[in-house]
């Protein structure tokens, strides 16, 4: 189980959260057709510097940049590079800030100008999927309740969902102790209680649910080529229920 938080600390892990959430509200103003994967690398650092944090994934297990950019058919872990968009992707953008030493992290997809109807759907049903899972984050709820909530609501739309990568605890480490997974059973795994944070992080395909690691160790990819979209946000289960600690205040 992750470790228990403060109420301080979770006040910490917020602040931590809101430059997030800033730092993906500057991704979406600077996501369109010709925009290259490194320049919102270039982006999303400068957000973050600005704030006088960190990008947690810089130098993580040696990852080259500042966050992760995952067009199209990948999944997650896709390296800034050249490339440019183009009109009718998606863009999937896993971002992480250490601040005052605690980590949150969250990503969000995108579309590149107009998308075709089941772009737009994968999007709708994926962060529609998280929503999903919050509601079920609170006292007394079991991790499984929290992916059955995903599995339910991306595999009655007809998508699958990933099954080899999990949310997360979260603090200290960007990577704490515990695995989230986005499927059940539900009433089984950890009992999750006040004080615990947690990474939810559902991972959904247009295709089936099956990966593949491409040679450079990072990008993972559908098996069948189909887009994927992402979307995760930082939690903290209070005595009450939960609150999002990466919310997007301004949309
Ligand atoms: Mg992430
Ligand atoms: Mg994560």
């Amino acid at each position: 189980m992750a470790s228990k938080k403060s109420p301080e600390e979770i006040a910490a892990m917020r602040r931590s959260g809101i430059i997030l959430a800033e730092t993906i509200n500057r991704l979406e103003e600077a996501v369109r057709p010709g925009v290259s994967s490194a320049e919102l690398d270039a982006v999303a650092a400068r957000s973050i510097s600005d704030a006088g944090a960190e990008a947690s994934f810089h130098g993580y297990r040696g990852f080259p940049a500042s966050i992760c950019v995952s067009p199209n058919d990948v999944v997650v872990h896709g390296i800034p590079t050249e490339r440019r968009l183009e009109e009718g992707d998606i863009v999937s953008l896993d971002v992480g800030v250490f601040y005052e030493g605690w980590h949150s992290d969250s990503a969000w997809t995108f579309p590149v100008g107009e998308v075709d109807a089941a772009a737009h759907d994968l999007l709708k049903v994926t962060e529609a999927s998280l929503d999903a899972a919050i509601e079920q984050c609170g006292p007394g709820k079991h991790l499984g309740d929290v992916g059955h909530a995903v599995d339910q609501t991306a595999t009655s739309a007809g998508f699958s969902v990933v099954r080899e990568y999990a949310g997360h605890g979260i603090g200290r480490q960007l990577h704490e102790n515990l695995w989230v997974p986005n499927f059940g059973p539900p009433g089984r795994r950890e009992l999750l209680v006040a004080g615990v944070t947690l990474a939810v992080e559902p991972m959904v395909n247009l295709g089936g649910p099956e990966t593949k690691t491409l040679a450079d160790g990072w990008t993972v990819v559908t098996a069948d080529g189909s887009p994927s979209a992402h979307f995760e946000h930082t939690i903290a289960i209070t005595p009450d229920g939960c609150e999002v600690l990466t919310r997007r205040e301004a949309r």
